[in-house]
């Protein structure tokens, strides 16, 4: 049987089915339903944060962050390449300019000492990434926007109940995007959230997503759909019962491939990082001087059935409609590109599975 890089988690048949029975009653499938209500107030719980807008994707929320913030058309906003191409294209998409800047090779997040050098009188803000569960150095990051006046928009894709010093990593910034993708460590099959302290922020994202309409007569501008249905949210308020176990059956399968991988020469795995509790979103593997190069282990995965990913390669400013176009030098993102892959991850993912990957690799 083939191993997939990454298998949805889902709850019984008869779970779900139980869940969305009162749907045939209510005959309410989207537009702010009950079920979408409650999944927001569990969720607001879950992450520790004080507000959150459901939204029928992650990027669809990440494009209503920052039209939310009405910046000027061309502004700036410094990002990172070495993430999935949504963060980037949601700024293109939004009329802003992505400015790079590299990442560090402890983390493989924004590198916050380069950060400063890329402020100009254009810039608004700063889009970072949370990535494979690895959080950002949000203290800093903070500490730069207050001194130029700028927004923090995370990229908290990855981080789906990562806390830092005790607390939810979407307290951290003026917001934060979850994806609720089928692939993620919680889903709704498609979904995301924004996450912020402000209250006065919640309503006129509840508009964003909703055409910008203020109520049946009025529409303050021209606004999208992506409003998330009421399939979605029970989904979620199912996989919302099981992520507990599905983050430590991630952990004991983590520790497993470290257990088996750690200490080999030419193989760099994840560094813990301290004061984060980490939700084993990923497992990245960067192979840097091994006998075989990355991209010789993906094939010889292959040949057995068994899915990785060159996750993430190419870096985003690296595709056919980005390279040479934005400013930002990124050598060190490049060179990782270039050497991760990431191994198959998810809850049930056995333990004799995880040793036969290993096994193929070594
Ligand atoms: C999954 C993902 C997104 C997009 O989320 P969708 O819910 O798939 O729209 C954005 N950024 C990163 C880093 C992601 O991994």
């Amino acid at each position: 049987m083939k191993i997939n890089v990454t298998r949805s988690s889902m709850p019984s048949f008869e779970e779900y089915c139980e869940e969305i029975k009162d749907i045939w009653e209510s005959r309410w499938l989207t537009n702010h339903g009950a079920k979408l209500q409650a999944l927001e107030e569990k969720l607001k719980e879950y992450l520790g944060v004080k507000n959150v807008v459901m939204f029928t994707n992650g990027h669809l929320a990440l494009e209503a962050a920052i039209s939310y913030f009405n910046f000027p058309r061309g502004s700036e906003i410094i990002t990172t390449p070495f993430t999935f191409v949504s963060t980037t294209n949601s700024i293109i998409r939004c009329g802003m300019i992505p400015v790079f800047c590299d990442i560090n090779d402890k983390d493989y997040t924004i590198d916050v000492t380069k950060i400063e050098a890329l402020i100009t009188d254009k810039t608004v803000a700063i889009m970072p990434v949370h990535v494979y569960g690895n959080i950002c150095d949000v203290e800093a990051i903070e500490r730069i926007a207050k001194k130029h006046h700028l927004k923090v928009i995370y990229d908290a894709a990855h981080a789906f109940g990562v806390k830092y010093k005790n607390r939810g990593i979407a307290s951290y910034g003026d917001i934060s995007m979850f994806s609720f993708h089928a692939t993620k460590v919680f889903h709704t099959i498609e979904g995301g959230c924004l996450c912020f302290n402000d209250d006065s922020m919640k309503l006129p994202l509840e508009q964003q997503k909703d055409f910008g309409i203020v109520d049946a007569e009025h529409c303050d501008y021209a606004g999208g759909n992506a409003k998330m249905n009421e399939f979605q949210a029970s989904m979620g308020l199912c996989n919302l019962r099981h992520v507990d176990e599905y983050i430590s059956s991630r952990k004991k399968a983590v520790e497993q491939y470290q257990k088996r991988l750690s200490g080999i020469k030419g193989i760099k795995l994840l560094e813990p990082q301290e004061d984060v509790l980490s939700n084993y979103a990923y497992l990245p593997v960067v192979f840097d001087d091994y006998k075989k190069n990355r991209d010789e282990i993906k094939d010889e995965l292959a040949k057995h059935d068994i899915g990785a990913r060159k996750y993430f390669y190419p870096i985003t400013n690296e595709y056919s409609y980005s390279k040479g176009k934005y400013k930002g030098d990124t050598p060190i993102a490049e060179s990782i590109s270039k050497k991760v892959l990431t191994l198959p991850l998810y809850s049930d993912l056995s333990i004799e599975n995880i040793n036969l990957i290993c096994d193929i690799i070594l």
